[in-house]
């Protein structure tokens, strides 16, 4: 069966710069590139970060049945989903999927599929706040919407994680040995 590894967390947390290095330490690992409406940002790529669709082609495959779950951050009207041909397409190489998500996606994967879901914390919400400002295209709104998720988001997911590990800046590598030592202890890898 399939094997899925969630990295979840709030916004800012740093979900994507750790999925990065891990997909460099681990050759087994293969990221499920799911499908947004919002803008790109500098330095990512269409099919590698995600597939950028318009709101009008999201809602088509909602219907269609190709976007299986999906969440709408209401306050910027954006779209996120799991994007069921790059799962297909996926989903027989042997490799361990690793994907990031809200709560919808999570209880899907863990609905279907073998799902270790890892929830990443910050050190404190001072840090979480840099880490969102410096990030290019995130704009005021944005940033108000996001700080007051996340204490209600880390309680939401808390009860769905499996494992909870830290962050911090500046230790990138040993968050990434932690994540690979639970691949290892879950016969994942
Ligand atoms: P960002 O705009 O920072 O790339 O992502 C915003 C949020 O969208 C992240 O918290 C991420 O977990 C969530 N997200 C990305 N893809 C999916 C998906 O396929 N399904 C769900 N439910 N959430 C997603």
């Amino acid at each position: 069966m399939l094997k899925v590894l969630i990295i979840a967390g709030p916004s800012g947390t740093g979900k994507n710069t750790i999925i990065r290095k891990l997909l460099e330490r681990c050759a087994s690992c293969t990221r499920l590139v799911t499908a947004t409406t919002r803008e790109k940002r500098e330095g990512e790529r269409e099919g590698e970060d995600y597939y950028f669709i318009t709101k009008q082609e999201f809602l088509k495959r909602v219907a269609e049945g190709s976007i299986p779950e999906y969440w709408h951050a209401k306050e910027t009207d954006r779209y996120y989903g799991t994007y069921l041909p790059d799962l297909d397409s996926k989903k027989d190489s042997n490799t361990v999927l690793v994907a990031q998500m809200q709560t919808e996606g999570i209880k899907y994967f863990k609905e279907h599929f073998n799902t270790i879901v890892i929830l990443l914390t910050p050190n404190s919400k001072e840090d979480l706040k840099n880490r969102i400002t410096h990030r290019s295209g995130v704009s005021e709104v944005e940033l108000d919407e996001r700080l007051n998720l996340v204490d209600a988001e880390l309680e939401e997911l808390e009860l769905i994680s499996d494992y909870k590990i830290k962050n911090p800046d500046g230790k990138l590598n040993e968050t990434v040995d932690k994540i690979i030592l639970i691949l290892k202890k879950e016969d994942y890898v």
